[in-house]
């Protein structure tokens, strides 16, 4: 569209400029996705890829999984898959988790069939949704190549957010008519509760999601996401949907996480004051200076950036090691820390701050704001400047 620009304001951030660094370790990504596969071995890895890469950058990422070895890409809508598509080859292909938005069909027949990349597989998660891309399919195939269009069949084995339920897959097995002139790739189903292994309905889900499989026995199954890959005692199909494993993230609730971290986000010291104590700081002054001599320190990170306001009196940041809690309420462009017992030399303007890393990593950061690992990561700001390592090496 002439005059509208696509380039996001934030390409102006610079290294000097940016307040926080956020390093993200592709290297271990792949190391990551190796585990994977090793773990569920001989079902293969794909990699799910949707918001981003979970805000960590898809553009980087999805290249370096596909030189490893990933083939299966999964997004949540048309446009990533679009987005990423020239970046894949054509041995790959980008699945649209969310399904069919009505009116889109054609949108995504074409987007799959016109110019070169990735396929682009839209999952079908209703009957309504399998009936307009059959439509779809039909018309093309008496038009152009004869090639049937590409999908994938959900199946809700429980968590009822998208997928066929058991009656809709007993009228589509009763009449196959419409799904016939459709490519099936594989058949899928998503667990709600495999972060806790003793939940009773991962069996269930399980349980069901096989049996529902046998009577499509030409379709590859898939079933895991991350913790699912992880659950003991169990099998994972063909092909297991790890998310956040990939990007470093926990796999079992309260449990520390197998997987190499990925992300690191250090701010700098922006600002330092020493004030009595009883003084206020931030907004609604919610923090009294506990000491004679309180050292505060501000940095240039806030909820715009990502960083929860429920972390207000909550958080942490470490310098030098030192945990250094939050002081009063996150602002949205900047936080205050107490850094009375850190070192005079760890503190001058410019001084790096640890937000994640060695000592505090996306689980806990999460777990201190009442959230998951994946809103920590989803919400990491593009006004950091981003540093990816080992992305060219990765996977090679
Ligand atoms: C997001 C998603 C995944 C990945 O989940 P993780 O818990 O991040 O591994 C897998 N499958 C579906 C259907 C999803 O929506």
């Amino acid at each position: 569209m002439a005059g509208t620009s696509t380039v996001p304001a934030t390409s102006y951030v610079s290294r000097t400029s940016a307040s926080a660094v956020l390093h993200i370790d592709v290297s271990a990504i792949v190391a990551n996705y190796r585990l994977i596969g090793q773990q569920v071995a001989p079902a293969q890895a794909a990699a799910v890829v949707k918001a981003d890469c979970y805000g960590l950058g898809a553009a980087t990422i999805c290249p370096a999984l596909e030189r490893a070895g990933c083939r299966h890409f999964f997004v949540a809508h048309l446009a990533e898959a679009q987005a990423l598509r020239p970046l894949l080859s054509a041995d790959s292909a980008l699945y649209i988790l969310n399904g069919l938005v009505p009116g889109a069909e054609e949108e995504c027949a074409a987007a799959g069939t016109n110019g070169t990349g990735a396929a682009i597989i839209p999952v079908l998660n209703s009957p309504d949704q399998i009936d307009r891309w059959a439509a779809v399919a039909s018309a093309l195939t008496v038009g152009t190549s004869g090639r049937p269009l590409p999908a994938v069949l959900q199946i809700d084995s429980g968590m009822s957010r998208l997928g066929l339920q058991p009656h809709e897959i007993e009228d589509l097995l009763a009449r196959p008519e419409p799904i016939s002139g459709v490519d099936l790739r594989f058949i899928m189903s998503h667990f709600a509760c495999a972060d806790t292994p003793d939940a009773p309905s991962n069996q269930a889900q399980n349980d069901y999601f096989y049996r529902v499989a046998a009577r499509f026995p030409a379709l590859a199954r898939s079933l895991d996401n991350s913790s699912g890959s992880f659950l003991p005692h169990h099998q994972h199909g063909d092909i297991v949907r790890p998310g956040i494993a990939l990007y470093g993230g926990a796999v079992q609730v309260g449990q520390k996480t197998p997987m190499y971290a990925v992300a690191r986000l250090t701010a700098k010291i922006l600002q330092l004051r020493t004030i009595k104590s009883g003084t206020g700081v931030g907004y609604g002054l919610t923090y009294a200076a506990p000491e004679a001599e309180t050292i505060i320190a501000t940095i240039g990170v806030g909820y715009a950036d990502g960083w929860p306001r429920a972390l207000s009196n909550k958080g942490s940041a470490f310098i030098n090691g030192i945990r250094v809690p939050i002081a009063g309420r996150v602002s949205m462009d900047s936080m205050t820390l107490d850094v009375t017992h850190v070192p005079a030399e760890h503190l001058h303007p410019g001084a790096p701050v640890e937000l994640i890393g060695p000592h505090q990593s996306i689980d806990d950061v999460a777990n201190d704001a009442d959230t998951i690992s994946y809103e920590i990561l989803t919400q990491l700001s593009h006004r950091y400047w981003r540093v990816y390592e080992g992305a060219e090496e990765a996977g090679a």
